[in-house]
């Protein structure tokens, strides 16, 4: 039986027509994408299975779905007062960022950024992480707060394994970190001791995130009924409010919580093979061409850093195949791995949506490109596909989780520059999720820029409240 919101959905997911003078050649080159188009059909198999990956991590069964606690057991109550610091590395910039509250409300905000070399990045943990602590002091020292007892935040935003809100103990470095003997340390104890050592401030570690998690506590802010945090920037992940008695992994003791926000670590969802129904050769390009093979599935399908790099496969193979570029030689630009970034394919996108050109020449003249009429309306028709493939896969994933969520209505907080600058992503997201919750449950997508900072320092005052609480 053909349900009607499958038609709904089948209809919504078409991307414009490729019209090209050449219909032969047209046709062989939707032939030659046809597999980055997923069907209705397609699309309910993944939330199947994005359905059963979550169920398996969250029983501690195996899974490409880490589904780690955070725990945090609780939002802002709005009683959380005074000075909160927040420290931020694994975004773009490395920050220090003071937050002052008042009935749990920001009323003021400090921020300074800091730099940290690439010997830094790729050496041993103890310089990196006194370079961390001593950025820390000459923030709270500028800011004249040296004896004051100041609660941390550390967005520490790599895979960790938590044991407790203030324990977490790192997987893997990703993006451009690697100091290996950091690796299966507890990250917020390395901080600590480089803050003891040079014993010049009263920071308290009190609780180590990711940006997901930041940016839920951030949303929450703006929007009560926040329940899903959402990154869509370099990388892709999402966090959720998990009922506290379906969550297995819990090592410390419980107190009655009656939910936790739970970090799926959604970038590795398909780690396992359970996506390779979907996987094309231009996403196993793609993966050859990053930095760490065979990981990282699903962010490589969605995310900032690679979002234009499968633009790139595809453009270089139809460029190889003699299907696009034919008058013009062929560009070495193009074909080199990691030239096309994330924020073109936004711009060519915005020619798309004005019906307009200019974007796109630009973009391939800088390739040294001079494109005739077929061969820009086949680049733009290769950017609607893969951004439009992003859009529904993370909205196959947020709606299985507005489902999920016991709530009759669903906000999901967003942060990343991807989701924020990329113009038709949130508009299709909104249709798209809408057609697949199963729930008919209402939902709603916010910005909530900085979950990584700000978020961090709210992650603090509400650990520090559950700390007075509990002692
Ligand atoms: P981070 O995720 O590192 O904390 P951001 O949220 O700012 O930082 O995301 C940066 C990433 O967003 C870049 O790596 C790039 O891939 C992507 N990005 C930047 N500008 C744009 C844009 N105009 N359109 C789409 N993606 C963008
Ligand atoms: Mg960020």
């Amino acid at each position: 039986m053909v349900v009607p919101a499958e038609h709904a959905l089948h209809e919504a997911i078409q991307v414009s027509p490729l019209i090209l003078s050449d219909d032969v050649r047209r046709q062989k080159i939707e032939n030659r994408v046809a597999k980055m188009r997923l069907s209705a059909a397609t699309a309910r198999k993944i939330q199947d299975v994005f359905i059963s990956e979550m169920n398996k991590g969250i029983h501690q069964q195996p899974s490409s779905l880490q589904m780690e606690n955070t725990y945090i057991p609780e939002l802002l109550d709005g009683t959380e007062e005074g000075l909160y610091l927040a420290l931020d590395l694994g975004g773009t910039n490395f920050r220090v960022v003071l937050l002052e509250l008042a009935h749990g409300a920001p009323i003021r905000e400090e921020v300074k950024r800091y730099y940290i070399g690439s010997e830094l990045r790729v050496g041993s943990a103890i310089p990196l992480f006194d370079h961390l602590a001593e950025s820390v002091s000459d923030f709270v020292i500028s800011q004249g707060l040296q004896d004051v007892e100041l609660p941390l935040g550390f967005t520490f935003s790599f895979p960790m394994i938590q044991h407790s809100l203030d324990v977490g103990v790192l997987v893997t470095w990703t993006k451009t970190f690697n100091c290996p003997d950091a690796v299966n340390k507890d990250a917020v104890r390395l901080l600590r001791e480089a803050l003891d050592r040079r014993g010049d401030t009263k920071v308290k570690v009190l609780a180590v995130l990711n940006d997901t998690t930041g940016t839920l506590v951030q949303g929450s802010t703006l929007d009560h009924n926040t329940a899903v945090g959402l990154i869509l920037g370099t990388g892709s992940n999402a966090c959720y409010l998990e009922r506290a008695d379906r969550v297995e992994h819990w090592e410390t003791e419980r107190h009655g919580e009656r939910e936790v926000i739970i970090d799926i670590e959604w970038g590795a969802f398909g780690d396992n093979g359970v996506l390779d129904f979907i996987k094309t050769d231009f996403d196993r390009e793609n993966d050859a061409n990053s930095l760490i093979v065979n990981s990282f599935t699903f962010e490589k399908y969605i995310a900032g850093k690679y979002l234009g790099e499968v633009v790139r496969v595809i453009l270089a193979k139809l460029t190889k195949e003699r299907l696009l570029f034919v008058g013009d030689s062929t560009s070495d630009s193009l074909l080199t791995p990691g030239n096309l970034t994330t924020d073109l394919v936004s711009h060519i996108e915005q020619d798309s949506l004005d019906g307009g050109d200019s974007n796109t020449k630009e973009i391939l003249a800088k390739f040294g490109i001079i494109p005739d009429e077929d061969d820009i309306r086949i680049v733009q028709y290769v950017c609607e596909v893969a951004s439009n493939r992003a859009a529904l896969l993370v909205s196959i994933c947020l709606a299985s989780l507005i489902d999920r969520i016991d709530k009759e209505q669903v906000t999901i907080a967003v942060d990343g520059s991807l989701y924020k600058h990329h113009p038709r992503l949130e508009g299709w997201m909104k249709q798209y999720i809408s057609l697949l919750c199963t729930s008919g449950r209402k939902f709603k997508l916010i910005h909530a820029e900085d979950g990584s900072g700000k978020g961090a320092a709210l992650v603090s005052a509400i650990a520090h409240r559950l700390k007075k609480r509990l002692q």
